[in-house]
């Protein structure tokens, strides 16, 4: 047997950031970044207006208040889009809407609220020519944007190897990029294997079972923000499988597969992986998801090795061998950084016990994880541990690490790793 830690080297040493592409800001979300991208110019890019109401110059309503209003001769309107040529002189001002550009000579702004129009008609076009009351002293900059108050000019906005968000990808447009240079989103195919798989209704013939894994890891690929490929269902057949593999190793960047990596008289995947491409076989000392494949296929002689993951078929197997050896590796081709490619764990408390034989292989638990008032992070388990018991994993929402021996008694702290980070925050 090899350590799990043993095994991810062998993944992590077969799997290459993909080559940087250039794509559409619209595509690029939870891409990783390939470069780093500085504003050619300030973000917001000429001091504007953070309101709708009156440009002044501050001085002129120095003396304003509730019952002193200071009038102002109104002679320009000022809309976002429209920037006004006329110069503001002293005793006049603009009515200004929110994101229009302040015209030369003002240098505050009143909201509307704040004057004797109280509040203005949408419909109608407001002539110039009026004189406002403002019931409201202002500071100089009050209610202006000022030029680069978000990002100034050469500001590096995002940098390389950051996880593109709707946020990132906001300041990429602001700073007027419609493009980044990103790994691109891996394509992952996947097939299950087993002539005893089925996706019928009800009923089954004698023998046969639901294909779950390949729904499971179809989910969890797409949950990770790469893009699944169904390439099916195949049956225990060389020829099938050869033509399986074969035709994902040309249409995908990596592979993943379930079932027939064992010792089974018909694990046939084995086989054919052995013939197309270059794998190692492991026993990882870990429980559930012992069998493991990890190798390269080539796409043609001298083409680009496509990384192959050969899961085992049971279907809590399956799901934490991705977890915990195929995720990390589908992450470097993604191009996350060293030390984003395995999720942090934390420390919890075990409610109950999480009982375990010693047998040489460290366990992960499906664990129910959740914060708790007094003894912080606590941890029970999520139900039946069988390795065909998925109901456990859709109730779980962490793996705790039970190291080889008889496990962990109530009030013991474990090591849990939650699938889903937000729950720590
Ligand atoms: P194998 O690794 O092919 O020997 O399969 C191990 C166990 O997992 C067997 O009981 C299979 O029937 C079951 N199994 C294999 N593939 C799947 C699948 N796609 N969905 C559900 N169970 C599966
Ligand atoms: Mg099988």
């Amino acid at each position: 047997m090899v350590s799990l830690d043993e095994a991810r080297r062998v993944v992590l040493d077969g799997c290459r950031p993909l080559s940087p592409v250039r794509w559409p800001l619209g595509v690029a979300d939870r891409c990783v970044t390939a470069e780093s991208v500085s504003s050619p110019g300030a973000v917001p890019p000429f001091d504007n207006s953070a309101m709708d109401g009156y440009a002044v110059r501050a001085d002129d309503v120095r003396s304003a208040g509730p019952d002193a209003p200071v009038s102002l001769v109104v002679v320009a309107t000022v809309l976002a889009g429209h920037p006004c040529d006329l110069a503001i002189g002293p005793g006049q001002c603009a009515r200004i809407m929110t994101g229009a550009p302040m015209p030369a000579g003002v240098d505050a702004v009143v909201p509307v609220e704040q004057t004797t129009t109280g509040s203005w008609d949408p419909a109608s076009s407001g002539g110039d020519d009026g004189i406002v009351g403002v019931f409201q002293a202002v500071d100089v900059g009050a209610h202006v944007r000022r030029a680069g108050e978000d990002v100034q000019r050469g500001d590096e906005v995002v940098g390389r190897s950051v996880v593109l968000n709707p946020a990132r990808l906001g300041v990429l447009a602001g700073a007027g990029r419609a493009t980044v240079l990103v790994h691109p989103r891996p394509r992952v195919g996947v097939f299950t294997t087993g002539d005893e798989l089925v996706a019928a209704p009800w009923p089954l013939a004698p023998g046969q079972i639901r294909d779950t894994n390949r729904t499971v890891l179809l989910a969890l690929l797409a949950r990770e923000g790469f893009d699944p490929v169904d390439l099916g269902r195949i049956p225990d057949d060389r020829g099938a499988l050869t033509a399986a593999v074969n035709s994902g190793v040309r249409s995908c960047d990596a592979l993943v597969t379930t079932g027939g990596v064992s010792m089974g008289q018909v694990d046939l995947v084995r086989v054919v992986l052995d013939e197309l491409g270059d794998m190692t076989w492991m026993q990882v000392a870990i429980k559930p998801a012992k069998p493991f494949a990890f190798g390269v296929v080539r796409r043609g002689r001298g083409g680009r090795p496509v990384p192959v993951f050969g899961l085992p078929g049971n279907p809590v197997s399956s799901a934490i061998s991705f977890e915990l050896l195929a995720r990390p590796g589908l992450r470097r081709l993604a191009g996350f950084a060293d030390h984003e490619l395995v999720r942090p764990p934390v420390r919890a408390r075990v409610l109950g016990a999480l009982a375990r034989r010693p047998d040489g292989k460290v366990h992960y638990a499906r664990v129910m994880l959740s914060a708790d008032p007094e003894s912080g992070w606590v941890v029970r388990s999520a139900g039946g541990q069988g390795s065909h018991q998925l109901s456990a994993l859709a109730a779980a929402n962490a793996l705790a690490v039970l190291p080889d021996g008889d496990g962990a008694d109530d009030g013991e702290l474990v090591e849990v790793i939650p699938f889903d980070a937000t729950i720590l925050s």
